[in-house]
């Protein structure tokens, strides 16, 4: 089983010609759905056919109710702390270009409390696969993955969004942390003294990337995401978990792109699917899996709603 603990928004979309400038009244195409990067994660480990719970923390509105129809929908166990905040949102403009603009109501999701995570881990067990994220408050982040630590579960932070700074404290419980290029350049830069841009990641040598990896986190896997060049993987040696070497590229798959939005939250539910689902296999046979999730997830506009039914096994 996957568990995910993490945030709900409901996102408010409006399609413009140009991003607003101060002061500025427009008109713009308007679309709302869910949204939050622990239920687009959560639906796509779902929709990959792993039982999947989700945890988070939701306000008395309308907000909390499409999070609870939607995860009927897809049959999704949620586990919702009730907060008398709103539930969370994001309003987010999007220009001609597919630049976007986003403001985020962290609401319901800033209350969700490391006790409240407890209790709804509490049936964690070996063999299952947890996930989190940084748009929860980092204590209920580090009560989730200790909640795994201590379960035998495999443990997955992803570390998004990439402006929430983090402790080596948090860092070093990750058994398995999984950045963009982004995220990635933002823990170089504050955890190993390195100052790379986020752009030249991608183009750095295996070597070098593997180097960095270990220096982040020197216990634990790297999967580093690089959007349209695939990932890179990197295992610390004592821990390779039969694959031939340490660290080794993944190239994208082919995919007709429509929209990149969550394609990252695809590869997260989909490795961590794969991993409860194939323990036999060897941990880049889930990361191949998750990057071809990940590329078919591109294909189709949105996220959470966009994620393809793509089984893993
Ligand atoms: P994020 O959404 O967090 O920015 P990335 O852009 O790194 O994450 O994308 C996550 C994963 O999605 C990549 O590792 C890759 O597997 C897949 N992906 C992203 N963009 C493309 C693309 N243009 N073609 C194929 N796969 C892609």
């Amino acid at each position: 089983r996957v568990f995910v603990a993490g945030s709900f928004n409901v996102d408010h979309v409006w399609r413009v010609a140009a991003l607003p400038p101060p002061g500025a009244t427009l008109a713009g195409q308007y679309a709302s759905g869910p949204g939050g990067k622990g239920f687009n994660q959560a639906i796509a480990a779902r929709r990959t056919g792993a039982e999947t719970a989700f945890v988070c923390a939701l306000g008395p509105d309308g907000g909390a109710r499409m999070a609870r129809e939607l995860a009927a929908a897809d049959g999704l166990v949620l586990h919702a702390q009730s907060s008398d905040a709103p539930t969370g949102t994001a309003g987010i403009f999007v220009d001609a270009d597919g630049r976007n603009c986003i403001v985020i109501g962290a609401g319901a999701n800033a209350a969700l409390e490391p006790g409240f995570i407890a209790s709804a881990l509490a049936g964690l067990g070996e063999g299952d696969v947890l996930l989190a994220q940084l748009e929860s408050p980092l204590p209920a982040v580090a009560a989730a993955l200790d909640a795994a630590r201590a379960a035998g579960a495999t443990a997955i932070l992803n570390p998004a969004p990439a402006n929430v700074a983090i402790d080596r404290a948090l860092l070093d419980r990750a058994e398995v942390l999984t950045p963009n290029e982004t995220e990635f350049a933002a823990l170089l830069a504050r955890h190993v003294g390195e100052r790379i841009d986020a752009e030249a990641v991608a183009g750095l040598d295996q070597a070098r990337l593997h180097a960095l990896c270990r220096d982040l986190l020197p216990d634990g896997s790297v999967v580093v995401t690089l959007g349209a060049s695939g990932c890179f993987v990197s295992h610390p040696e004592a821990r390779q978990r039969g694959d031939a070497a340490g660290h080794y590229r993944i190239g994208a798959e082919p995919a007709q792109v429509v929209d990149t939005t969550g394609a990252g939250d695809a590869f997260n539910g989909a490795l961590a699917a794969s991993l409860a689902l194939r323990p036999a296999l060897a941990f880049g046979e889930h990361v191949r899996f998750a990057n071809r999730y990940a590329a078919r997830s591109t294909e189709h506009a949105g996220a959470a709603l966009a994620m393809p039914h793509l089984p893993a096994a």
